[in-house]
């Protein structure tokens, strides 16, 4: 496995596959690696030659008041596991290389991008498709695999590969889970056992939305008043949003007619937790 702390590095690295013809799958994280990432990992191994993993907690997609100082960090344990899941390439570039400076331009989108996570944390999704748009041209994937996980993020990238042309395709892989439910998150370290255990609310909220949906539910109201049931069952939960969306444009529908998602944002003590569910002929 080649670790590549610099640009020219990973293009280096990439240069003899990329002659070959040998097909690139990306997948980017901010590392902390779970089972999540490393499912992406396998599905990238899956629709490409060489998988490429970047490791970069991108300090822009994070608001004044997030958890960028906390957000765990083990670069030396992503690597152990990265090489044990095959990975060819680890691009893990310090802050000063990604962003040498403040950058003077940003890639921002209207309506997707606009309620929801992006509510919740202003600037949140500049910083990811800026970020995200670097690497791609960094890395020039043949394919890129994201996590369902975060779908309005999916959302969002999906329409800027339309928007802006790029010659990447989109995989999309299905939320991996604890044994317990609990949708595997770096941020799922903070939780102490009675926070988790108020957590399984998120995903017992999203389940019945998909279990109601699959019984023929799909007026909106009824899904989301479901879901705040569920969520109401955790009281020191506090819930910042419970919502059926349009999966492209994460715009609320009334009634689940294409294809939906379930989406749920909840606070527990200091974490922020989100999950969400596909409903409709994709779910
Ligand atoms: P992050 O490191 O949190 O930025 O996540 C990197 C990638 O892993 C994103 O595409 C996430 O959607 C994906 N991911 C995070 N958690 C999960 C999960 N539980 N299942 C599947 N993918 C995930």
């Amino acid at each position: 496995m080649k670790v590549a702390e610099t640009i020219p590095q990973c293009r280096a690295a990439l240069a003899a596959d990329r002659r070959g013809g040998r097909r690139i799958g990306f997948v980017p994280t901010m590392g902390f690696l779970h089972e999540g990432h490393l499912s992406l990992v396998d599905r990238a191994r899956q629709e490409s030659d060489v998988v490429v993993l970047s490791i970069f907690v991108n300090p822009t997609q994070f608001g004044p008041h997030d958890d960028f100082d906390r957000y765990p960090r083990d670069l030396e344990r992503d690597l152990a596991l990265a090489e044990s899941r095959g990975v060819d390439v680890v691009f893990a570039p310090p802050l000063e290389e990604m962003i040498p400076e403040p950058s003077l331009t940003t890639v921002t989108m209207r309506v997707v991008t606009e309620a929801y996570e992006g509510t919740a944390r202003p600037g949140h999704f500049d910083g990811v498709l800026t970020i995200v748009t670097k690497l791609f041209h960094i890395v020039q994937p043949d394919v890129a695999v994201f996590g369902q996980k975060d779908a309005q993020q999916v959302a969002a990238i999906r329409r800027m590969i339309a928007d802006l042309d790029f010659a990447v395709r989109l995989v999309v892989a299905p939320t991996v889970r604890d044994a317990d439910g609990l949708a595997a998150s770096s941020r799922n370290v903070y939780l102490s056992p009675e926070e988790r255990r108020e957590a399984l609310a998120l995903s017992r909220a999203v389940g019945r939305a998909a279990d109601l949906a699959r019984q023929g539910e799909g007026d909106a109201t009824r899904l989301e008043a479901a879901m705040r049931e569920e969520l109401a069952r955790s009281p020191s939960l506090v819930v910042e949003y419970a919502a059926v969306v349009d999966a492209d444009r994460f715009t609320a529908v009334v009634e689940v007619g294409g294809p939906c998602v379930a989406a749920v944002a909840a606070r527990v003590g200091a974490t922020r937790l989100i999950d969400n569910v596909p409903l409709g002929p994709d779910g």
